[in-house]
């Protein structure tokens, strides 16, 4: 599945420069499924609000549906974390994403792949905000 969403984003123009592997996690609401995690590094020529309208569609494509219903299950979630360009704000959209520091089904694979880049926010690197949650939290992976 999160090979398929990546190849819709590639026949869509975005180059895939790095993914990383799998990291399986528990649902966080009263969903009973579990998650496959995943984090890759990509580059376009779109902004972040022309991306994130990209990516909406391949949600679409694979049946997401329920829009605006959280915690439902779903069948794939496509989120901008980070930006080359720093930080954007609109009526749609945020990044660096908002509550990406405090998860590690999004910080480890991140880190994996990108563990230098840089959080415009705290000023911390992706590998620094995965060892202090997992500092914090415990959270191993
Ligand atoms: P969620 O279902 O929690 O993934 O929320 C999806 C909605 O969050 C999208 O329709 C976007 O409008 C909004 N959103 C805000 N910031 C971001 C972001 N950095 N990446 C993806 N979606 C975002």
């Amino acid at each position: 599945m999160i090979g398929a969403a990546l190849g819709e984003l590639e026949r869509a123009g975005i180059m895939v420069l790095e993914r990383s592997r799998v990291v399986r996690s528990a649902p966080l609401g009263p969903s009973h499924r579990r998650f496959a995690n995943s984090a890759a590094l990509v580059e376009c020529s779109l902004d972040p609000s022309e991306l994130l309208t990209l990516l909406k569609r391949v949600e679409a494509r694979f049946g997401r549906r329920m829009r605006g219903q959280r915690w439902r299950e779903r069948v794939i979630d496509l989120d901008i974390v980070l930006w080359s360009g720093g930080c954007w704000q609109d009526a749609d959209l945020i990044v660096p994403h908002l509550p990406f520091r405090k998860r590690g089904f999004v910080l480890a694979p991140a880190a994996t792949i990108a563990g230098a880049w840089r959080d415009p926010v705290t000023g911390l690197t992706l590998r620094q905000l995965h060892a202090r949650l997992t500092r914090q939290q415990g959270i191993t992976r």
